[in-house]
């Protein structure tokens, strides 16, 4: 028989699994309400789950999971046509949901079933037979980062594998608590930051919104890493140069990791001035997991994401696909992926999924560089943020880390616009730090001077925010 996904949910133990402020479940609390939502969704293909910041919604999951039914997590500030979408597209048999919770109208159509916390009366049901581990586990739709977002199917063998090889990478174990304030319909905030700990046996503590103050009350506590994305570790260090009792709890932490989006090499390096932190980076995406990450026990180079995990190949490939040998930081190549860790395929979509992948390898869209040693470097992703300019090939990534650099610069975009000489000129959208915007001309040179002349931006358009989704991605499309 398969291994089962948490062997710590079978023992049932009193050990605390999940905290929500004062709501705490134990893994004996857990195994008892999860095996009830089991026994509801038991039969199902796909249930809906509405996926709130709450012990609910990590109720739903498991419950779906230990029942073989693959859950669909819905971001509760979804909009009306992006549901209908995922509706249509997942025909969830029915949706889990918080009791009480008011569910929009394009929900209205499915049978609800409440997620209850109360104990149930007599011991936890016996677990049904764990499924095979290629039975889908989740269709978990994408950011929409770059486009309408795409429903991936991941198989519990993915999750199994992925979680495992981070556990290594991250020298994670059951001692470990995590303090956790990202949202749950990703898989960032759900399967790496709940099904993680879960899986592990340690135990994780959810803080609702991410606030600095937040995290470092459990930092300071029994917390022992952070996971969180960029925009959160630029406002938690900024609240920690203010605040040395922010600054002495994340200093306290065993392990920071960051990922979804890069980690600007000047956060990274002003992490560490103020707190002694070196913010551990990793790489991944819905259709994959995780891919590559920075050892715990490895050099946190700024602006890296370390090396491909245990069982997962990654090469680089040039535009016909053919493998890139060289080992330098020049060099940028599409990262592909080959592992356990692999997508089933988006859901109604073989068009995409046969596009996706490449005899067996997945083409992730994204440009990185390989150093001698191995360390890869993300320079940004081959549709948004490859700019040919001029006869180079110039990545975002790289102009966005030299402006940020910039003291009057406080957030940046790059993008490539088209352009009768240059093929593409390279734009710079900047939110300015301070009340007067640094002049236009001073930015030019800065990159310049730092990077490369044809490297410096053409345009620059000040603006007051940059449009982002939920998980603080810039949505370079929407730039206007
Ligand atoms: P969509 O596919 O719908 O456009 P998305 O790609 O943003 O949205 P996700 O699967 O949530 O959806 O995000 C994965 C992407 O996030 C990766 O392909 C990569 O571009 C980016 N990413 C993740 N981690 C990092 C990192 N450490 N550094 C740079 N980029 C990262
Ligand atoms: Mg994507």
């Amino acid at each position: 028989m398969p291994e089962p996904l948490f062997p710590a949910l079978a023992e049932a133990s009193a050990r605390e699994a999940i905290r929500f402020d004062d709501q705490v479940l134990t893994y004996r609390d857990l195994a008892g309400v999860a095996g009830r939502v089991a026994t509801r969704v038991a039969g199902a293909a796909r249930v809906a789950v509405w996926a709130t910041n709450t012990p609910h919604t990590c109720v739903a999951v498991l419950g779906a999971l230990l029942a073989g039914v693959a859950a669909v997590p819905v971001n509760p500030k979804i909009g009306e046509r992006e549901l209908a979408h995922i509706v249509a597209d997942s025909e969830p048999a029915l949706v889990l949901a918080e009791p009480g919770v008011a569910l929009p109208s394009g929900l209205a159509g499915l049978p609800r079933v409440d997620v209850d916390l109360a104990a149930p009366a007599g011991p936890p049901p016996p677990p049904a037979a764990e499924p095979d581990p290629e039975t889908p586990a989740f269709v978990v739709y994408t950011s929409g980062t770059t486009g309408p977002p795409k429903g991936v199917v991941l198989p519990r063998r993915a999750i199994t594998s992925n979680l495992d090889a981070l556990a290594t990478a991250w020298e994670w174990t059951e001692h470990d608590v995590l303090v956790h304030g990202l949202p749950l319909f990703h898989v960032h905030g759900l399967i790496i930051g709940i099904l993680g700990p879960l899986r592990r046996g340690g135990s994780v503590r959810h803080v609702g919104r991410f606030s600095s103050a937040a995290v470092a009350r459990e930092l300071a506590g029994p917390a022992t890493m952070m996971f969180g994305v960029p925009t959160m570790y630029h406002r938690l260090v900024a609240d920690a140069e203010a605040d040395p009792e922010i600054a002495a709890a994340v200093g306290r932490a065993r392990l920071l990791v960051s990922g979804s989006a890069a980690l600007p090499a000047t956060d990274h390096e002003r992490i560490a001035r103020v707190t002694g932190q070196r913010v551990v980076e990793r790489y991944g995406m819905t259709e994959t997991l995780m891919n590559v990450s920075v050892r715990a026990s490895g050099d946190r180079r700024p602006g890296t994401v370390g090396l491909p995990l245990d069982g997962v190949q990654v090469r680089l490939v040039d535009d016909a696909g053919q493998t890139i040998e060289a080992s330098d930081d020049e060099t940028v190549g599409e990262i592909v992926v080959r592992g356990p860790n692999l997508f089933l395929g988006y859901l109604n979509r073989p068009d995409a999924t046969a596009e996706a992948m490449r005899d067996g390898w997945f083409r992730t869209g994204d440009m990185a560089t390989r150093a001698p040693d191995g360390y890869l470097r993300i320079v940004g992703r081959r549709a948004t943020d490859l700019i040919k300019s001029g006869g180079y090939k110039i990545g975002a990534g790289e102009i966005e880390n030299a402006l940020l650099d910039h003291p009057g610069v406080a957030e940046v975009a790059v993008t490539g616009e088209p352009d009768p000489d240059l093929g593409e000129r390279i734009v710079a959208w900047v939110v300015a730090a301070g009340e007067q915007p640094p002049a236009e001309q001073d930015l030019v040179d800065h990159v310049a001077r730092l990077l490369a002349p044809h490297k410096r931006p053409r345009v620059v358009r000040f603006r007051d925010a940059l449009p982002r989704n939920d998980m603080g991605k810039v949505m370079k499309r929407a730039l206007t």
